[in-house]
């Protein structure tokens, strides 16, 4: 067989070998959420410059004993094409509730939600029951919504995303700066925070492009009124840069990696949330 052909061969052969891969791994991923192989793990998020604790985010685990560790980056967009994302979503918006209803002094939670839940129309019953169900004030809840996903904004999805935010949930646009229309976008719905993508904080500060563009975002945040929250923050440089350019908030493994709830638990009596500090004595000055 010529070289060429047999490269086109082992194409068709590795495509065939992908797709079945993604049929089966699909297979799995329903099977998983009646076998406890999903769990969730959360990062904290901290304020700049200080690093004291604001919150946390949850995120998604799948851990299977044939494929061991599947990343959400795989598997979310699987869930998504097959509707398998709704009830998913669902889940994860009572579990992580529920767990953020007993945290020590307080903390936001943030909750990653998929486009599709809001353009089906269920994302605002599943966050009525999750709520009702853990308790957690609205106030200490945020939806994240990423920007390189496609988000029809029809008037029933800016509908549904204004009401969230008159209930008090904060809504944050993720992944900011990896999509097409993160300008206009941010300005037509109502985001209360903005995350910057990690990919803008690569060599911070010595991409200068990239510092510039930073600085710029930050206007358009202070102009908008909406908070700038970095994610992916992993050098000490990077954090410098952007407590510089007044970043309020930051994610990242400088600051803590994402972790199982009851380590979150141990690292919020370490950290103390800013509720949980003592208050100054009624009447104090101040
Ligand atoms: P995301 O919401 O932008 O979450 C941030 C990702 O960056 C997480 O990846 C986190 O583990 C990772 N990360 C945090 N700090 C650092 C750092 O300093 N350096 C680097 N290199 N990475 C860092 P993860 O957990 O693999 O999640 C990937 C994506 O999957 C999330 O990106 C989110 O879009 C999606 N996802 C996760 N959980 C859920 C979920 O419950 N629902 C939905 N719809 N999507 C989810
Ligand atoms: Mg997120
Ligand atoms: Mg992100
Ligand atoms: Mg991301």
């Amino acid at each position: 067989m010529p070289l060429n052909s047999m490269g086109r061969a082992l194409d068709a052969a590795a495509g065939h070998f992908a797709r079945g891969l993604r049929r089966s791994l699909l297979s799995e991923l329903r099977a998983a959420a009646q076998l406890n192989e999903l769990s969730l793990h959360y990062q904290p998020r901290v304020a700049l410059p200080d690093g004291s604790p604001r919150g946390a985010e949850a995120l998604l685990r799948w851990t299977n004993p044939f494929y061991g560790e599947v990343s959400p980056a795989r598997f979310i967009p699987l869930a998504e094409a097959s509707g398998l994302i709704l009830p998913l979503g669902g889940w994860v918006l009572r579990e992580a509730t529920k767990e953020a209803a007993s945290w020590p002094g307080g903390g936001i939670l943030s909750v990653n939600v998929s486009a599709r839940q809001v353009e089906a129309g269920v994302l605002e019953a599943q966050l009525d029951q999750a709520l009702a169900e853990s308790g957690l004030p609205p106030e200490r809840l945020e939806l994240e919504l990423t920007e390189s996903l496609a988000l029809a904004e029809s008037e029933e999805v800016r509908g549904t995303l204004a009401r969230l935010r008159q209930r008090g949930v904060g809504l944050a646009l993720d992944d900011f700066g990896t999509g097409h229309a993160s300008l206009a976008r941010l300005r037509r719905l109502p985001f209360s925070s903005v995350k910057l993508d990690r990919l803008f904080l690569g060599d911070l500060p010595r991409d200068a492009g990239n510092a510039a563009i930073l600085r710029a975002v930050r206007q358009i945040a202070s102009a908008l009124r909406v908070k700038l929250v970095a994610e992916g923050v992993e050098q000490p440089e990077q954090r410098d840069f952007l407590t510089e350019i007044g970043c309020e908030e930051a994610q990242g493994w400088l600051f803590a990696y994402p972790m199982p709830a009851a380590a979150l638990r141990d690292y919020w009596h370490r950290a103390a949330l800013p509720s949980a500090a003592p208050r100054p004595m009624a009447g104090a000055a101040g």
